[in-house]
């Protein structure tokens, strides 16, 4: 992958001297990292502004960059990226013109950080908290086994909070949750004494999450795509 600037620079010639074939093979190398589809979305891949070489452009940059390119199919994901930092990093005042987002572009973004962030922060909580049901987990040590006992809800807490806890007003629903920490040599839940089964519900619950909330992405962001 070129460097940005130079990556950039292509996107405007082939755009203003139309030329679609070399276009559409520049638009290919952006493709792994901003992906159209949900299954794109590996976690082991890197995503996003990393993929460039050289510097690392902001990801307001990029999103500037394809919103004036009209990438219609890489915007989603464009947007996901700027807003996941959260609103400080949507509208620092530090950033260079470049990656200065104009008025509608940056109402898009908020709106859009607002509504994923709401999915997020209450569909995890029902994740973790309401999930057991009629049916509360079976091993013998698990606190889900009584869901709604203290120790239950401590261990529920430090869950939730690893979850979503650290995406400091930014979002970080489209990532795989870490449900594990090395601790006293293996690795344990980071709700302590949580069994397997109860992280492996979880683990599928938040994988619909975000095949969810993957899909509510151009909605949320007004793009019509
Ligand atoms: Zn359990």
């Amino acid at each position: 992958m070129p460097d940005f600037t130079t990556y950039s620079s292509l996107l405007r010639m082939t755009a203003k001297y139309k030329m679609p074939a070399i276009r559409s093979q520049i638009l290919e190398a952006v493709r792994d990292a901003y992906p159209e589809t949900f299954e794109g979305l590996k976690p082991s891949k890197p995503l996003g502004e990393s993929v460039f070489g050289g510097p690392t452009p902001h990801p307001n940059e990029v999103l500037n960059l394809f919103v004036q390119q009209n990438l219609t199919s890489a915007l989603p994901m464009a947007y996901y990226m700027a807003t996941r930092r959260g609103p400080g990093s949507l509208m620092d005042r530090r950033l260079s013109r470049n990656a200065t987002l104009s008025p509608e572009t940056l109402q898009s973004a908020i709106t859009g950080l607002m509504a994923l962030r709401e999915v997020e922060l209450n569909e995890t909580h029902d994740l973790i908290f309401e999930s057991k049901g009629a049916h509360p987990c079976s091993t013998s040590n698990c606190p889900s086994r009584s869901p709604t006992g203290l120790a239950s809800l401590m261990a529920y807490h430090k869950v939730f909070d690893r979850i979503v806890g650290s995406s400091h007003l930014g979002t970080k629903v489209l990532q795989v949750p870490e449900f594990y920490e090395d601790r006293e040599g293996g690795l344990q839940c980071v709700g302590p004494d949580i069994c397997n089964g109860c992280v492996e519900r979880w683990e599928s619950g938040h994988a619909e999450l975000r095949k969810k909330a993957w899909a509510a992405l151009p909605g949320v962001f007004g793009l019509n795509c």
